[in-house]
């Protein structure tokens, strides 16, 4: 039994795709037999950005689909903890001690966040996405987490996660584990109309796409703009589907690939259709489990219950510590 526990997380977007499984799900597996994981479906977050009720209304498929979908992928159910953000009422309270601890000039400087709120197409800063990353802190805190897998850009949040627990333990006592981040080179991948891969971009090749469906996707990829024709040379460092290729293809056939491009010799149709029938072999197995779980619906359900138990169990533990080290509450 692994003894140290990572914790990461996804906003409820749904179905995964290929580049969720690059970025992240891939590295999860791995890491599932090191660390025990708790893995969070950020709900309150998306709130930050998304917050209509159609939006709300979807989180509870969307939620099940990305367990589904990670079940599928190789993540074990015995080995993880899946929870949703908001069936642990904890970090509430946890995320209002934490407030007090991080000043405003402080949050303004988060670099991440003028970028979300230009995506979310906010004129002006909500307070909520403000507050975000002191909820994330509250998130990755509340369950003890050692260590948290990020890339490069969620650095900073991290550091400020720590800057908060050292506040935290300095003037209440040393309660709050200090987590740290092991940095992961979180491949970027481009979707189909060379933006990065995105649900909301509609760009996005997903795990459970039927073969068909995957080969339909590549053969309408964007390609480098500048090869007008089948004799034109091309750039493969433009290329969207060039860079598929790196993320799927064996090192000796990406070097071919690149010589082909470059002199004409291979054209975008045979590019395209060497890439096709790599996605459809690497995920035919995931798509053969994600049918076998499908046919005990309750499977994702029990997970979902069991995570959000386990979850709780250790939340409610780390704030109890906290109002002790506090003194919070004592009245009661
Ligand atoms: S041959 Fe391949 S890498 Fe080159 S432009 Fe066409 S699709 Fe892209």
């Amino acid at each position: 039994m692994p003894t140290k526990r990572m914790l990461t997380g996804d906003r409820p977007t749904g179905k995964l795709h290929v580049g969720h499984y690059v970025g992240s799900i891939k590295n999860r597996v791995e890491l599932q037999h090191e660390y025990e994981s708790f893995f969070i479906i950020a709900d309150l977050h998306m709130l930050t950005t998304k917050n209509s009720k159609e939006d709300i209304a979807e989180v509870p498929a969307n939620a099940r689909m990305m367990v589904l979908d990670s079940l599928a992928a190789g993540i074990e159910p015995e080995l993880a903890t899946f929870y949703l953000q908001s069936a642990i009422p904890e970090v509430c309270e946890i995320n209002t001690i934490f407030q007090n601890l991080v000043t405003v000039p402080r949050l303004e400087r988060m670099p991440s966040l003028k970028e979300m709120a230009r995506d979310a197409k906010k004129e002006e800063m909500p307070y909520g996405l403000l507050g975000y990353p002191v909820l994330q802190a509250a998130d990755i805190v509340l369950y003890a987490a050692d260590f948290v897998p990020v890339g490069e850009d969620q650095l900073p949040h991290i550091e400020l996660t720590r800057e908060i627990v050292r506040r935290f333990n300095q003037l209440y006592g040393p309660v709050l584990v200090e987590p740290a981040a092991r940095t992961t080179r979180i491949a970027r991948l481009p979707g189909t109309d060379g933006r990065k891969m995105s649900k909301s971009y509609g760009n996005a090749i997903d795990l459970a796409d039927p073969p068909e469906t995957m080969t339909a996707k590549i053969s309408k990829m964007m390609t480098d703009p500048a090869r007008a024709r089948r004799y034109d040379p091309g750039n493969p460092d433009v290329c969207p589907v060039f860079a598929l290729h790196r993320a799927f293809t064996p090192e000796a056939r990406i070097a071919e690939i690149d010589a082909g491009c470059r002199s004409a010799a291979l054209g975008c149709v045979d590019c395209k259709s060497d890439l096709s029938a790599r996605l459809r072999d690497r995920f035919a197995p995931f798509q053969d489990r994600r049918r076998e779980i499908l046919k005990s619906p309750d499977v994702v359900r029990d997970v979902l219950a069991d995570g959000a138990k386990r979850a709780r169990a250790v939340a409610s533990a780390t704030l109890e510590a906290a109002r002790q080290a506090m003194g919070l509450g004592h009245a009661r």
